[in-house]
């Protein structure tokens, strides 16, 4: 039976990526995401429901447009199969409760300012406050009035942190090293972890971020890469480790 219901949470995945992809895009054009249909980047085509399949019309077509032939972007099913497995991994980790529910809405805020930031350089505002609220409510269930302020301390703290970060590397770098959306970012995740396991987090993004950015200057002289995908691969890494403060602690005095 569990089986089952993993697999359902990996096609239920599937679809919410494709959602979350369209979300992210949008919001960064100012366009609006509901009520609108999906056309070819390219040839401006109207898709129709078929063409919309999650990753098998992806695969099907070979990763072009059924109208143009022109390729498609990997972004979208990219994020679908993230998304799916996330989903199935949410189930897998913490089964039918309320920590479930936060799990699910971390991965749709993860995979929507993935794309977002991904595209277009772009953590929108909208996204930051509706998962703030989100998980403000959630912890009020879980945790009471007690939990709701320590998140929002917790959340503060790694704001302010990011904050100066930004500042002193604007500073040292005479250019702009983080954006304000990354600022805002862990503030939203800070509301999730404590601000410890938030130093882990910047610390592991920066640990992932270095050899692709790296690589990227060195293939193509990119050097605005944005800071928020690695980020979130980090504070995902950390949240489904569920990992704690405390676990670390005692690890470091085994030395
Ligand atoms: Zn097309």
């Amino acid at each position: 039976m569990e089986v089952i219901y993993i697999i359902c949470f990996f096609i239920i995945g599937l679809v919410f990526g494709s959602f979350f992809c369209c979300v992210g895009l949008r919001l960064s054009r100012n366009e609006k995401f509901i009520n609108e249909r999906s056309v070819c980047d390219n040839c401006h085509h109207t898709l129709a429901w078929y063409d919309l399949i999650p990753l098998i019309s992806y695969i099907s077509l070979k990763g072009r447009c059924r109208y143009c032939k022109e390729k498609v972007s990997l972004l979208n099913p990219f994020i679908e199969l993230v998304t799916g497995i996330l989903f199935a991994l949410s189930y897998y980790s913490f089964g039918f409760s309320l920590e479930l529910v936060l799990s699910l809405s971390l991965v749709s805020l993860s995979m929507i300012i993935f794309a977002s930031d991904l595209t277009y350089m772009i953590i929108p505002d909208e996204v930051i406050i509706f998962f703030s609220i989100v998980i403000l409510i959630l912890e009020f269930l879980l945790n009471g009035l007690s939990g709701v302020a320590l998140s929002l301390l917790s959340g503060a703290s790694l704001f302010f942190f990011m904050f100066v970060l930004m500042k002193l590397g604007n500073a040292l770098f005479k250019k702009e090293s983080l954006g304000g959306g990354d600022v805002k970012l862990l503030f939203v995740l800070g509301l999730v972890i404590d601000p410890f396991l938030g130093l882990i987090t910047i610390f592991l993004a920066s640990f992932i971020a270095l050899p692709v950015s790296l690589y990227l200057l060195y293939k193509n002289k990119e050097h605005m890469i944005p800071f928020g995908p690695f980020i979130l691969i980090a504070f995902l890494i950390v949240f489904f480790s569920k990992v704690t403060t405390n676990d670390i602690f005692n690890f470091l005095t085994l030395f």
